[in-house]
This record gives structure tokens, C-alpha cells and sequence, in this order.
């Protein structure tokens, strides 16, 4: 490719650091071993911030308390030692004439690191030292360091990025710069795969100067508008392949018309029904509770997409407690209703029986069709099939499966198994997605095309109770229809959450254990999360429970539930502690998902801090789900301020999607979006609070294009998209 001629973003995919100038053997290893291989991948290395080194900061204006990032040269530097023997490396920086003193207490490296003439950022509180500011301990980038590093007078001058650097790998943010320009001047001029008219209706800069703005701005005011159209790029890719995963999907998938009539949804406990009534209808009229407008709505929706030939790909979202049981249920029963069969799939064993009980329960009496019986109908038949489910009981839910006597399946990953086929699968529903990838999503609903009889891809509902911020759902589950249970069942009282952090505050909450108990409810306690191992975890779960049976909670039932016991015992423990022979249930976090034991009123959580903030909502929600008020309790000072402000969040509020919101604040998209995305798909640039309104703006683009006849013009984006996509899945999305 000649050098004038605009060049794709994959090509840069394929020009390797070391070709770059100034850029050798060893340089190439240190940047490999950040990651960094490609053009491309310089190019998408984006600056942490912007010095503008054109606007005077003066130091001495710094107040004591404040936290304050200060850009400054190193004047001097003192190692010594204190009196009780610690290390202390004195340093002093100036600024504009200016001067501020920095201590470094055990850190005697920085000695060499922060030598006279460097250059840094450093970034911490000013504090008052015998009447002299003073940064103690701050956090410090080099910008500019002495050895073998000429300076550029234009670059310490004007805009200054400061980019993740490696102290391990040996790179600094300075040589990082350099590398970065070099790859900018490599690359030459970009194609620009968005039309000029596609740019001017959302206001975005060409791909060349968003580049050049973003790591070599001449003024702070290029970065706004560059940063803006590489945010949307980054959303846009993003959206573009869920949109196409979609539009293969419609186009390749055999789904099944279910019957359905919105009409049956009305059907309120009592209503009129009879064996010609639909199993929805049927269910509904003979259900303890009518649904709340929230769970009608979402059923209507779904019953929508079980209509349509189209395969539903639903995402179920509801607090704890909102009641997606009975949404699963009936979007169960559609399926058996067009003479098909259903599964539900929970992540733990517990789980599962828990809803194979409750199935069983609730749909008792109902009666489905069934030719290959005499009286061409029988009872419906509800089946578990777990890990645990072996030899001939094993066999014999298999046959029933695949030959159609079975109706409805409850499992674990079991029901991936290869050996597990079915007459006509019509629908699946998973509990708790969060646990499960997309593979086993895909595996799921194959199980309808290649392992039944009737090759059909089931319809297929994905529930989860972790709330995800609608953002963040547009990013992770982008290729899902969404539905929100935004409702709580009435009567429901909101569970009151103390935080206790001193003794006489602990004391009170065991007694609250013990008033509950007497009063003919149970307890939860949950043990402190141990990070070593499951089995290290167990250990001080048995001990806790000891210590509780023969001190605070002393005279009481308490009975033990961790991950490492056998699934009888979980069984056996998880059923005294609903008949109440145990009292008070001493877990690990085994019970967070689901758990449903309606006279459990109060849960003590100890440690709290060491949970997440999700986490502990989902703990919270095993009370307070019967009519009695419910109480939960969490114990432990919090020693960081980020713990102290989940904790608080949690005092504050009962509504997981306000705290979901409030954890995504807390600890940014990284660690939500996590694993979910592969390699280079990750989004550098995007912040989902910051660029809310640009994700949208870059949804409704690929919405659009993807929908278009001419989509396959696009050559530009579609060769973009291949640097995000391993090479089976660009054959299936991209073939036409
Ligand atoms: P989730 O699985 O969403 O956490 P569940 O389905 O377990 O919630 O429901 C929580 C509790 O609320 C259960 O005891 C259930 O019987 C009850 N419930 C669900 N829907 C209703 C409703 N419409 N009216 C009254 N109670 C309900
Ligand atoms: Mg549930």
C-alpha cells in the first residue's frame, strides 16, 4: 500500500512495533509484554490526561487538605534514614519558581528513580509538615526522565499526555509519547470508514484528526471533539457486531410460532378456566397471587417473541424478590401449550431443587395432552436432572425427554450434557445469567436444533437479578431484547439494614437473631469471605459456627451450609432450616443466588466490607421475603473509603438498580464489563456514565446500517470489525 493512500484501521492490525523507528529488539519485548504489538495498538493507547503546560499552576497556591496533581521538576533528592529506622527519600520539585516538598517513606527506590531534572506527575494530599506543604507518599508519573531521553522543547511545552506507563516492562510515559507520534506519522493519513454526511449529522471529526488530537493536541480544545468520534467508533464497532449477530440469527434460525393470547395474562386467581384453557390460563386462575403490573407486562412481552418464528433472545432483569419465578414459569407453560417441552436452568444444585419444589408445587393439577397416553391427556411431569441424578433414575429423565413424556426439565450445567436430547424443546429459561457465558447460552440452544427431534431453535429467556445499569447492559448484552420486573409485590415491607461497627452495635444485632428465633422466624449469619481457598473458606466457616453455638447464639439450632459440603448434606441442612429444626443457618456466600426460605427475617453479615456491593444485595435479599419485617445487619468497621461508601450505599437503599448505579461509579466499567469481552473488543476510551448519550447515539447508526439492503457496501467498517472478531466468527457474520 503506498504511503498517501488512506490506510484501515487493520492494516495498522498488521504492522508490528518493531518497525517503527527507534524501536529495537529490546523495546519491541517490553512493549510486547504490555500487550502492545501493533500500530494499531500504540494508536489505541490513549493518554490518561493532559498537562497543559501552557497555563501556569502555581504551587504555592496549594492549600493543606486538598488533593492536588502537581506537574513539576525534580530539584533534589535526599535518602535517609529516620529515627525508627525507616526509609525516607526527601525530594524537592519546582514549578514555575515555585517549590513543594515531597516525603516517600519506605520507598527508597525512588531515589533513583525521581533524580534531579525529571520531570513527573505527582498526584496526593498536601499536608502541613512543621509548617511547610508537603506531599507524602503521593503517586507519582515520570513525564520526562533523564537518562537517554533527549528533550523535545515542543513537547515539555505545550500539551503534555501522560500515558500508562510500565515500570516493570521499563517504559515510560515520555518514551511512550515518542512511540505513539512515530506510530501516528507511520500511519499517515486514515481511511475514514463513516461517510462525510454521517459525520456532519453527529457532529464528528474525521478518524485522522480525532487521532492527532488525541495524543498530539496543539490545544486542549482539539481533545473534546477527538475524543468524541473515538468513543463513538469504539461504541460503534461494539454495537455493529451485535446487530449482526442478531440479523444472522433471524436470518439462519428456525423458531417456533408458540401459541399464545395476551388475553390469557388477565387471568387473575379465581378467574374462569377449564381443560380447554390454555396452561397459562389454566395456571394463572389457580395461582396463590395475581401478578403485579410489572410481571403482566414482561409476560406480554415475552409471550410476543414466543409468537413470533423468530427465536426470543430475552434478558430478564428484577431485583431480588421481584417475582421472575412465576415469569418463568408461564413462559414455560407457552411452550407446553403448543406441545413442546421446556427447561430451566439454575447455577447450583441447591438452586434447582429449590425450584424443582417449587414447581412442582405450584403447578399441580395440571393436566397437558398426550397422545401416546390412554385418555389422550396426564398429569404434567416435572423432572431434575443434576450431576447428582445418576444410573437408572438418570436414564430413565433422559428417555422421558427425548421421547416426550417429561415435560418440564430443571437443571444445572447437567442439561448440557451431550447425552441430553429432546422430543421438541420450544423454550429455555436461565436463572442467574450472570453465572453462565454466552457459550453456554449457544450450547442451550442447540440442544433444540440438534438434539431434538423437532429441529427448532428454542425461545429463550435469560433472568438475572443482579441489576446491570441500562448502559451497561447495551455493552454486555447487546445482542438481547430487555425486560425489567420494576415492581416489587405488594405488601412487601423494605428491609431495614443496620451497620454495626462497634461492640455494643454487634451485641444488638445478635440479639435481634435471638428476638427473631424466639419469635418463630430464623437467621442467617454470614461468615467473612475468605479469599484463599473454597476449602480454607469451609474451615472458618466450621469454626464460626462453633464459636456462634457456644457464645452469641448460644441455646439456638445453628446448622452450616459451605461450598465444599456434599450436595445431601446442603440438602439435608437446607431442609431443617426450612422446617426450622435449625434456627439460625451459618453460610459463605453458597447462598447468595436465590434462596428462597420465606420465615428467614434477619441475615448478619460479618465482615461486610470484603463483599462487593452487588453482592451484598444479593445476601440481603434472602429475608424479607415473607409478610414479617426483616432485618439485616452488617458487621465490621470499613477500613478503605471505598468500602465505606458501599456500606452506607447499602443503609441507604433497597433498590438494586440505584445500587448498581452507585457500583458502577465505585469501581468504573472495568470489573463489570470484565471478562465479557475478548481481547482488542474492550472499550479504552468509552466511560458508560460519561458517553451515555454518545452509546446511544452510535446504537441507533448501527441499527440503521445494519439494516440497510446495501449493508454489505461497507466493505471499510466490515474489514474494521475483523480486528475485533476471532476468524469463526467473522465466517459467520460476515458471509453474505
Ligand atoms: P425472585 O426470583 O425475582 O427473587 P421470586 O420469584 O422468588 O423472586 O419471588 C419472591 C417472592 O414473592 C416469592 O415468595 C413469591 O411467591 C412472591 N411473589 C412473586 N410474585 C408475586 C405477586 N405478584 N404477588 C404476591 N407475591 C408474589
Ligand atoms: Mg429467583
Amino acid at each position: 500500500m503506498s504511503g498517501l493512500e488512506p490506510r484501515r484501521l487493520r492494516a495498522l492490525g498488521e504492522i508490528p512495533v518493531g518497525q517503527l523507528r527507534h524501536i529495537g529488539p529490546q523495546r519491541t519485548a517490553a512493549l510486547e509484554s504490555m500487550g502492545l504489538l501493533s500500530v494499531f495498538d500504540l494508536l489505541t493507547l490513549y493518554p490518561r490526561r493532559h498537562i497543559d503546560r501552557t497555563r501556569r499552576v502555581d504551587l504555592s497556591d496549594l492549600v493543606v487538605g486538598d488533593e492536588a496533581a502537581v506537574f513539576a521538576e525534580v530539584t533534589s533528592v535526599a535518602a535517609r534514614r529516620t529515627r525508627q529506622g525507616k526509609s525516607l527519600v526527601d525530594v524537592v520539585v519546582v514549578d514555575h519558581g515555585a517549590t513543594l516538598k515531597i516525603a516517600f517513606f519506605n520507598q527508597p527506590w525512588r531515589a533513583g528513580q525521581l533524580r534531579a531534572g525529571v520531570q513527573a506527575l505527582f498526584f496526593g494530599k498536601v499536608s502541613d509538615f512543621r509548617g511547610t506543604r508537603q506531599m507524602t507518599n503521593p503517586v507519582v508519573d515520570v513525564v520526562v526522565g533523564v537518562a537517554g531521553e533527549e528533550r523535545d522543547a515542543r513537547r515539555v511545552g505545550g500539551i503534555v499526555a501522560v500515558y500508562p506507563a510500565s515500570g516493570k516492562a521499563g517504559v515510560s510515559s515520555w518514551e511512550m509519547g515518542g512511540f505513539v507520534e512515530e506510530s501516528l506519522k507511520r500511519a499517515g493519513p486514515l481511511l475514514d470508514p463513516l461517510s462525510s454526511s454521517l459525520r456532519r449529522d453527529h457532529s464528528l471529526v474525521d478518524r485522522t484528526a480525532a487521532f492527532w488530537g488525541m495524543h498530539i493536541p496543539r490545544d486542549m480544545t482539539e481533545i473534546p471533539p477527538a475524543r468524541r468520534r473515538l468513543v463513538f467508533d469504539e461504541f460503534l464497532r461494539l454495537q455493529l457486531l451485535f446487530a449482526l449477530r442478531r440479523r444472522r440469527l433471524e436470518a439462519t434460525s428456525a423458531g417456533v410460532r408458540h401459541p399464545f393470547d395476551v388475553a390469557d395474562l388477565a387471568a387473575a386467581p379465581g378467574a374462569l378456566s377449564d381443560d380447554s384453557s390454555s396452561l397459562v390460563r389454566q395456571f394463572l386462575s389457580a395461582h396463590r397471587f395475581a401478578l403485579t403490573g410489572a410481571q403482566r407486562r414482561v409476560l406480554e412481552e415475552i409471550g410476543h417473541d414466543m409468537a413470533s418464528p423468530v427465536p426470543m433472545h430475552r434478558l430478564l432483569q428484577g431485583d431480588v424478590g421481584s417475582g421472575k419465578t412465576v415469569v418463568a414459569l408461564a413462559t414455560l407453560l407457552m411452550s407446553l401449550d403448543g406441545g413442546r417441552q421446556g427447561a430451566l436452568m439454575a447455577p447450583t444444585e441447591v438452586l434447582a431443587e429449590q425450584h424443582l419444589a417449587a414447581l412442582r408445587a405450584d403447578l399441580a393439577g395440571l393436566v397437558v395432552r398426550d397422545d401416546a397416553v390412554l385418555g389422550g391427556q396426564r398429569d404434567l411431569v416435572v423432572q431434575l436432572l443434576t450431576g447428582r441424578v445418576k444410573g437408572k433414575e438418570r436414564l430413565a429423565i433422559r428417555e422421558g425427554l427425548a421421547a416426550g413424556a417429561v415435560d418440564i426439565v430443571v437443571g444445572t450445567h447437567a442439561l448440557l450434557s451431550d447425552d441430553v436430547r429432546f422430543r421438541a424443546l420450544g423454550a429455555v429459561v436461565i436463572d442467574e445469567q450472570h453465572r453462565f457465558g454466552v457459550e453456554q447460552r449457544a450450547v442451550l440452544r442447540d440442544k433444540g436444533r440438534d438434539h431434538s427431534e423437532e429441529a427448532r431453535d428454542p425461545d429463550l429467556l435469560v433472568m438475572t437479578a443482579t441489576p446491570i445499569p441500562r448502559t451497561a447492559a447495551m455493552v454486555v448484552f447487546g445482542d438481547l431484547d430487555r425486560s425489567v420486573l420494576d415492581e416489587m409485590p405488594g405488601g412487601r415491607r423494605a428491609i431495614v439494614t443496620h451497620w454495626a461497627t462497634t461492640p455494643d452495635e454487634s451485641s444488638a444485632a445478635w440479639q435481634k437473631v435471638r428476638d427473631e428465633v424466639a419469635a418463630g422466624r430464623r437467621a442467617y449469619v454470614i461468615c467473612p469471605l475468605v479469599e484463599e481457598s473454597e476449602r480454607v473458606e469451609a474451615t472458618s466457616a466450621v469454626a464460626e459456627r462453633t464459636r456462634l453455638a457456644t457464645h452469641e447464639l448460644k441455646g439456638l439450632s445453628v446448622g452450616l451450609l459451605h461450598g465444599q459440603m456434599k450436595g445431601a448434606e446442603k440438602d439435608e441442612v437446607m431442609s431443617q432450616f426450612r422446617r426450622g429444626d435449625v434456627q439460625v443457618l451459618v453460610a459463605t456466600v453458597v447462598i447468595e443466588v436465590g434462596v428462597d426460605v420465606a420465615q428467614a427475617s434477619v441475615i448478619v453479615i460479618e465482615d461486610a466490607w470484603r463483599f462487593g456491593l452487588a453482592q451484598l444485595h444479593q445476601l440481603r435479599g434472602r429475608v424479607g421475603r415473607g409478610d414479617a419485617q426483616s432485618f439485616c445487619f452488617l458487621l465490621g468497621a470499613a477500613p478503605t473509603d471505598d468500602a465505606r461508601q458501599r456500606l452506607s450505599a447499602l443503609v441507604s437503599s433497597t433498590d438494586g438498580f440505584a445500587l448498581a448505579e452507585v457500583d458502577l461509579d465505585l469501581r468504573g466499567e472495568g470489573t463489570l464489563l470484565g471478562a465479557r469481552q475478548r481481547g482488542r473488543s474492550d472499550l479504552r476510551l468509552a466511560n458508560l456514565r460519561r458517553d451515555e448519550a454518545i452509546l446511544h447515539e452510535a446504537r441507533d447508526v448501527a441499527l440503521a446500517l445494519v439494516r440497510d439492503d446495501d449493508w454489505g457496501d461497507n466493505a471499510e467498517l466490515i474489514d474494521e470489525l475483523r480486528l475485533f472478531v476471532d476468524e469463526d466468527e467473522a465466517q459467520y457474520l460476515f458471509r453474505s
